[in-house]
């Protein structure tokens, strides 16, 4: 395999094509195509510059299957990493269906009226893709993506299954305006307001949105407030690691985040469904992201770093006795500017995505079928995190700690 065709031109789209064309001996012909052709024309000039490599651009609307379909027949493309939005995904898998090529992307299908985050429609496409031979993969950026592969590292090298797990996701950067958010601000804020969900026992337990904090000292970057959260990962890892007692996500935010979300709910702007302004229908929410900074230009002003990674409990490979291990990244906004002119929330995500279709391109993650990125083998990935600009570390803990 050689060609392949990124759908979606913001800030994931950005860094994981600049990586690909890191690596011609894999990525040998990038195709970037996205709703607005001049964000890719922008990305194809900052990727020349950087790298020497030309890659292609063009117009698509993602919800035209016959246009992806054309797209795809003319580029000769064999894999599709989808990096629009999480509404392209089945339309998306729809075309590679049609055309006969894999499909990769890092966030599951969300209908645009109804914040549900769940694998149930992708999982449905299972027998389609076994059928024709092709592979998709799903959520592979970091957080879905990372934090999964680490999970499956531990377990397979480390503990024989997994009890306990919590994805703590920190950005411990600060870009100095007074509210934007780091990937896009509708997916974003549709996530911090649902409510928090974690499983337990063989159920999910549900809590209001933002109201379970705890401070944690992260590594390198110090002691932060972090909330519970819901987060499409932890259906995915309950259902493929069905030993796990407990699965909960993490994610810090300061305090001024939480004020201005909090006001921007308590008046309605982030509500999804359609209110009649002006004689003219909008969706509140898409009207707030008009309004707040693009993330794929914070990157110059964002300082700091992230620290993004598993706690996982389970029984030692060595015998019995339980074990517990932290197993992390941590990446700096400052240095992901310098190498790729991107903050390093786009950064941490846009790699992994590289990555992931790095291993479909070589053959090593080409099993026909639907799959989440715990289910396949982590080594190779794991192996270029270290190699490409996000290298992890593991620690034994004294037990699993108590929030
Ligand atoms: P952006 O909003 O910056 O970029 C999305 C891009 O998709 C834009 O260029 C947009 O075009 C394009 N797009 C939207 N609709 C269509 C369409 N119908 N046809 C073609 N192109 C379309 O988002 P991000 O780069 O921040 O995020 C990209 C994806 O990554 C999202 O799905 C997000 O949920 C996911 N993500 C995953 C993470 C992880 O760790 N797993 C973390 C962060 C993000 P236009 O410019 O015209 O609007």
């Amino acid at each position: 395999m050689e060609k392949v065709l990124v759908v979606g031109a913001g800030g994931v789209g950005s860094v994981t094509v600049t990586k690909m064309a890191m690596h011609p001996e894999i990525f040998k012909e990038i195709t970037l195509a996205s709703r607005t052709v001049s964000k890719c024309e922008d990305i194809a000039a900052n990727v020349k510059e950087r790298t020497g490599v030309t890659i292609r651009t063009a117009q698509l609307d993602a919800m035209k299957v016959a246009d992806t379909v054309a797209l795809i027949k003319e580029t000769g493309a064999e894999l599709l990493v989808n990096l629009a939005l999480p509404y392209q995904d089945l339309v998306l898998m729809d075309a590679c269906l049609e055309a006969g090529i894999h499909y990769l992307d890092t966030a599951n299908y969300e209908p645009e009226d109804e914040a549900k985050f769940e694998y149930k429609w992708q999982w449905a496409y299972q027998e389609r893709f076994k059928k024709a031979g092709l592979t998709a993969i799903l959520g592979a950026g970091f957080d879905p993506g990372v934090t999964s592969i680490m999970a499956t590292w531990v377990r397979k090298h480390k503990l024989e299954g997994i009890r306990l797990i919590d994805v703590l996701d920190c950005n411990g950067g600060d870009n100095g305006k007074p509210f934007a958010t780091n990937f896009n601000p509708e997916i974003n804020i549709r996530e911090v307001t649902a409510p928090a969900r974690h499983w337990e026992n063989g159920a999910w337990v549900e809590t209001p949105a933002m109201t379970h904090k705890h401070e944690f000292d992260f590594p390198a970057v110090g002691k932060k407030n972090m909330y519970l959260m819901y987060h499409e990962e932890l259906e995915s890892l309950s259902t493929h690691f069905p030993e796990i007692e407990r699965a909960r996500f993490w994610m810090t935010f300061g305090d001024a985040y939480i004020n201005h979300v909090t006001v921007l709910q308590n008046v309605g702007m982030t509500g999804i469904e359609p209110v009649m302004h002006n004689g003219q229908e909008i969706i509140p929410l898409q009207f707030l992201k008009t309004v707040l900074p693009d993330p794929s230009e914070l990157g110059e002003l964002t300082k700091g770093k992230t620290c993004i990674g598993d706690i996982i409990t389970g029984p030692a490979k060595d015998g019995g006795a339980e074990k517990t291990y932290y197993i992390y990244n941590i990446c700096d906004h400052e240095e992901c500017y310098a190498e790729v002119g991107s903050q390093a929330v786009a950064y941490t995500t846009g790699v992994p995505a590289m990555i992931g279709a790095a291993m479909v391109m070589n053959g090593t993650w080409r099993e026909p079928g639907v799959w989440n990125t715990e289910q396949l083998d982590p080594d190779a990935f794991m192996d270029m995190l270290n190699t490409d600009g996000l290298p992890w570390q593991v620690v034994e803990l004294d037990g699993h700690p108590e929030f």
